[in-house]
């Protein structure tokens, strides 16, 4: 519990914060990757350097603050963050090495105002913060303990088949390494993929197929360079060009938050709107849907740039054929001569809030989405446009993930 005094002086300082907020947790990483390097395998180096990791705290330690007087509104956030921690290994003790240079960083960047009240009002919130997170995290390594064929950690597995869904994208079949089972999953959810041979943080990417395989699947698209002298995407192009059937790599278990909702006794729509690589949870989410509740009206939007990196066009014609009750819909935005024509799409361009008015059974339908930053923020704008209720929205980001719910709530 947070002290009266200390909830008032965060409310004062809130707005000098929220001014600078971006400049500090600039600083901060300075700070704590020169004090802690140990730290740094923790942090992705490709959302350091685009600023997204220093905006998405920003955008945490202004939420925290502006709710400060309400922590159960952020019940929701800490699970999002406690998911992630438990995906990377973040034990109790990295939280003080966090809080000392957050409290260093705000001291630097805010200079005079910073005075020894506020500072001692900002390390007894984020210690009360860092609790609900240890104590959430706590729970959720041993809930994965717990379950058969469950651990901590990584564990190692083997690359049982490798399959390209498209120019892009490539599909690994993991199966563990050892003789114990896999342990269930919710679909939506997502694994940590790390390799030894890289020196790079460990990677997240989306179980894509349905739970109840004797496999995990991953698909990963190849992230090229931005321009002709930057870096191509590290791991996906690793995993791409380097790792193959038989090849050993080290996983986490199964995280995340964006599983399905339960809507389904109400036979309420289910509608999946994916841009890109966001398929990967949707198809998962999708394929258990239309195999456990035939009943259940799903629609599957697909946008894709072309034929050519269209990944699991089979896979939803197929869910097509197994429920009367699944629509799709799939549009290219830069179509290779003959896709419209040979039906390999069913329109040119991409999500608008046109299609969505049309295309959308009823906006008590619970939607789910993933895809690029763009598409994200202009699904979430259009959706709430047309009138869905924000509880019925429900996304999931490739990416710092405070980065897009600031920019789409702010
Ligand atoms: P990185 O090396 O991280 O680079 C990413 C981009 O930044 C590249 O375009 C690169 O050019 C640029 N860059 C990197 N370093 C620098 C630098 N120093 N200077 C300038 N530019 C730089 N991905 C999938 O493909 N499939 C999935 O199902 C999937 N699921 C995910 C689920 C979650 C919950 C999350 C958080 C992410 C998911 N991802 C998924 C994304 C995945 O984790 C990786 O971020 C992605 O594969 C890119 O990693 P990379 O190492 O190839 O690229």
């Amino acid at each position: 519990m947070l002290r009266q005094s200390t909830i008032e002086t965060i409310k004062t300082i809130t707005p000098a914060v929220a001014a600078n907020a971006e400049t500090i947790t600039r600083r901060f990483y300075e700070l704590m990757f020169a004090g802690n390097p140990e730290v740094k395998q923790y942090f992705n180096e490709a959302h350091q350097h685009s600023g997204g990791q220093q905006k998405a705290l920003a955008g945490a330690i202004c939420a925290y603050f502006s709710q400060i007087d309400d922590l159960e509104s952020l019940t929701p956030a800490v699970e999002i963050i406690a998911q992630k921690h438990c995906s990377l290994g973040i034990e109790p003790e990295h939280y003080p090495i966090v809080g000392k240079h957050l409290l260093s960083a705000i001291k630097e960047v805010m200079g005079d105002a910073a005075t020894e009240p506020v500072l001692g009002a900002v390390a007894e919130a984020y210690g009360v913060l860092a609790d609900v997170c240890i104590n959430r995290e706590k729970a959720i390594y041993s809930e994965q303990l717990s379950q058969p064929g469950g651990w901590n950690g990584y564990r190692p597995f083997v690359v049982a088949k490798k399959v390209p869904e498209s120019r892009v994208v490539t599909s690994f079949y993991l199966k563990p390494g050892d003789d114990r089972p896999l342990p269930a999953f919710q679909p939506g959810q997502y694994v940590t993929v790390r390799m030894n041979g890289l020196k790079t943080s460990p990677r997240n990417y989306s179980l894509s197929d349905s739970p109840g395989k004797d496999y995990f699947r991953i698909s990963v698209k190849r992230e090229p360079g931005v321009g002709p002298d930057d870096p191509v995407g590290m791991v996906s192009n690793y995993l791409h060009d380097q790792v193959n059937e038989g090849d050993r790599l080290e996983v986490g278990p199964p995280c995340g938050e964006f599983t399905l909702r339960s809507p389904l006794e109400e036979k309420k729509a289910v509608v999946f709107l994916s841009g890109g690589i966001g398929v990967t949870p949707l198809i998962a989410m999708a394929k258990h849907l239309v195999r456990e509740m035939p009943e259940a009206p799903v629609y599957f939007f697909q946008a894709s740039r072309n034929s050519e990196a269209h990944a699991f066009s089979e896979e939803v014609a197929q869910l097509g054929r197994e429920s009367k009750q699944f629509q799709s819909l799939v549009m290219f935005d830069k179509p290779l001569p003959g896709d419209l024509e040979s039906g390999k799409c069913d329109g040119v361009g991409t999500l608008s809030e046109e299609l969505l008015r049309e295309w959308l059974p009823s906006a008590d339908a619970q939607i789910y989405f993933c895809g690029p930053a763009p598409f994200m923020k202009s699904a979430y704008r259009m959706l709430g446009k047309i009138g869905v209720p924000r509880e019925n929205l429900h996304f999931e980001f490739f990416g710092p993930r405070q980065e897009i719910e600031s920019s789409i709530h702010g």
